[in-house]
């Protein structure tokens, strides 16, 4: 019988755009990882292209831009119903990979402040290029790219900007599919709460104090649920944390149901794919480095340049990786992993990529 004990998670708060939970029997390194993978690595809708038609605003264009940017928008099971627009087929954007918002608003009105807010945006509908997406398409729901809030007459919209008479604003907004690690505003959490051992009893942080630690500093909620620190108790050096408090609230462009289930997904994808970049053979790598697999090294960029090992080597394996990472199957896969394996790391091509290309270099500079 294994002496290892199962990860535990203990929901403590479920509602519309947060979720508390404890988190037990991992590893810190573990518990860490689903936190950063929530925050950076699931893919959302946001806008990223603005064209300005008309701005008699007193804000500049640039500003206006960037507060769309901010804006988020419902992106459910992005994931599977958006291409990445450097993954898509098309020469200039299309509906499998862009969303487009149209923003027209004008005040006529004398001695009113009018608001521009984000219920003015609406999404534009956009022609048929290419059958071939239907199923992508069937994967969004209803509301998809809309602005969140906008079909719930209780929440607050967001504020663009501020208008008086005579001001106008016309502006053709193409939101695109992307990851918090390119800008922070594709991170579908507004804030992850992580924490363990609220009574510092493993020694991972110092207390700030002036005359009394204890009375002076404030001991989270979670505290409520760990046994506090005695007077004698002898100091662990061996002791881990093995409870983690988690917290994560969404912006609403995504469930907390969704993100914390496409983190989990995403992180188990990270993962299989570097154990896959380990297992390749080094006979596979060679074969890989010395024949085709040295010239596609040496077009690609720097930081992910080498094939995952064996799959290189064979061919498949691009496509192989690229479904791994993106499940979508379509288009090139150099550009449909560079910036989500590459940035992290943690994909085949960065799981694979050292110990790849300590083997091309070795062939090549020696
Ligand atoms: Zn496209």
């Amino acid at each position: 019988m294994s002496t290892e004990k199962e990860p535990i998670v203990h929901i403590q708060e479920h509602s519309k755009d947060r979720v508390k939970f404890i988190l037990e029997n991992v590893d810190l390194a573990l518990a860490n990882s689903v936190r950063r993978v929530m925050m950076a690595d699931i893919p959302t809708v946001a806008i990223d292209m603005v064209e300005i038609e008309s701005n008699t605003t007193v804000l500049p264009d640039e500003f206006i831009a960037h507060r769309l940017g901010q804006i988020p928008l419902v992106s459910a099971n992005c994931d599977e119903g958006l291409r990445y627009t450097r993954d898509c087929n098309c020469m200039n954007g299309c509906k499998f990979c862009t969303v487009i918002l149209s923003l027209q608003v004008s005040c006529s009105e004398e001695g009113k402040t009018m608001m521009v807010t984000s219920n003015q945006l609406e999404v534009i509908p956009q022609q048929d290029l290419y059958d071939d997406g239907a199923e992508e398409m069937s994967k969004r729901p209803e509301n998809f790219g809309q602005p969140v809030g906008k079909d719930d007459a209780a929440a607050e919209p967001i504020l663009i900007c501020k208008m008086r008479k005579g001001m106008e604003l016309k502006a053709r907004c193409i939101a695109k599919k992307g990851i918090a690690k390119e800008h922070a505003k594709w991170s579908p959490c507004s804030a992850v709460g992580f924490e363990y051992d609220p009574h510092n009893r493993l020694r991972h942080t110092t207390y700030w104090f002036e005359d009394d630690v204890k009375s002076e500093w404030p001991l989270s909620e979670n505290a409520q649920l760990e046994e506090p620190v005695k007077e004698d108790e002898e100091f662990d050096y061996n002791a881990k944390p093995n409870k983690f408090y988690m917290d994560v609230e969404t912006d609403g462009s995504l469930g907390p149901q969704e993100v914390v289930l496409k983190g989990l997904q995403e992180l188990q994808t990270k993962l299989a794919n570097l154990i896959l970049g380990l297992k390749a053979e080094p006979e596979a790598d060679t074969t890989a480095h010395g024949e085709a697999g040295f010239g596609q090294a040496e077009a690609a960029p720097p930081g992910w340049a080498v094939p995952a090992g064996a799959a290189g080597a064979t061919g498949g394996g691009w496509g192989q990786n690229q479904a791994l990472t993106n499940g979508t199957g379509g288009g090139g896969a150099w550009g449909s992993t560079s910036p989500r394996a590459g940035g992290s790391g943690g994909g085949a091509w960065g799981g694979a990529a050292s110990h790849t290309r300590y083997w091309w270099r070795m062939g090549c500079w020696c």
